[in-house]
């Protein structure tokens, strides 16, 4: 499959440090943010399916939602512009259209036509009536939902989990991502696996019910652990602790995380390693589900 050229299987590494020793667990890194430079991680696993599927409709275009620093918009503004389909965008928000915001000024550059909305028409973004009002008015689009997470999406994750199956020799104990939408999570979990998704959200127990519904329809479904205190005060809120984290896990793994997703993941991950939530001998890989558009820089 050369959509876009992606840079597959992506590397699995291990990191091993005083913490994994201590504990006598084995954690590994997925390396999903190097797939693709712009459309990059788990946004390019959810989106190839989608992709596929709506230039094999003849398809010209496609309508996506997000908010202002939606990664997922911006990989669908990316992969539209290499592939040749138009791209709508729906913003949440309408105080953003004047806004000076480097994420949608890239999905601008990349031909993506913005579309603010407010908070409240927002929400009726699943709704059928709302969709089939925009649908017509945009000329009947390929429509792909916030977070690009569809039936296709987790059949794009569930082969992460084949090839770390291959990497691996066999699947880890769980396998560990940050969750949004959790439509990455829901994935791996349709995949057999068992999962422990980090909400990047604050309230993030709904998480576990849509992810559920997500993988309803598959019979040898994983198990799923969810963790709902590593949000650091709601999408996209930080703390200082979080940045300190992640400069500390670059100087010691030499890779890059950032605040929104995958930096909460790990800094959670570690937590639960250090208390002792792991059995001796466990096995973890973690996800880095890219995202690195969005990095905060201080
Ligand atoms: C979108 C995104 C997520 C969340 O994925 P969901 O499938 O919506 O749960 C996690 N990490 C990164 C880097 C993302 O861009």
């Amino acid at each position: 499959m050369d959509i876009l050229r992606p840079n597959l299987p992506s590397p699995l590494q291990e990191l091993v440090n005083a913490d994994t020793r201590a504990a006598g667990i084995r954690l590994w890194i997925k390396r999903d943010d190097l797939i693709h430079p712009t459309v990059s991680g788990n946004k390019w696993r959810k989106l190839k399916y989608n992709l596929l599927e709506a230039q094999s409709q003849g398809f010209k275009s496609i309508l996506t939602f997000g908010g202002a620093y939606s990664n997922h918009l911006y990989a669908t503004a990316a992969a539209g512009y290499a592939l040749d389909l138009h791209t709508v965008g729906i913003v949440r928000g309408d105080e953003l259209a004047d806004a000076d915001n480097p994420t949608l000024t890239f999905c601008k550059d990349h031909g993506m036509d913005l579309h603010f909305v407010s908070r409240t028409e927002y929400r009726q973004r699943s709704d059928d009536a709302y969709l089939q009002e925009l649908s017509g008015r945009f000329g009947h689009p390929f429509l792909i939902p916030e977070g690009g997470t569809t039936a296709l999406a987790l059949k794009g994750e569930a082969e992460m989990v084949s090839e770390i199956e291959d990497q691996l020799g066999g699947l880890p104990d769980y396998i560990s991502t940050p969750a949004g939408t959790g439509g990455t999570a829901a994935g791996i979990l349709s995949a057999g696996c068992q999962v422990m998704a980090f909400a990047a959200l604050k309230n993030g127990l709904f998480l576990g019910n849509d992810i559920q519904t997500l993988v309803a329809d598959y019979e040898n479904r994983g198990s799923l652990v969810l963790l709902t205190d590593y949000h650091f005060g709601g999408y996209a809120k930080w703390k200082p602790e979080l940045l300190a984290f992640m400069d500390q896990f670059k100087a010691e793994f030499d890779i890059q995380l950032e605040q929104v997703y995958t930096g909460k993941m790990f800094y959670g991950l570690f937590d639960l390693i250090k208390m002792g939530h792991f059995d001796r001998g466990a096995s973890i890989v973690a996800v880095h589900t890219g995202g690195l558009q969005g990095l905060l820089r201080t």
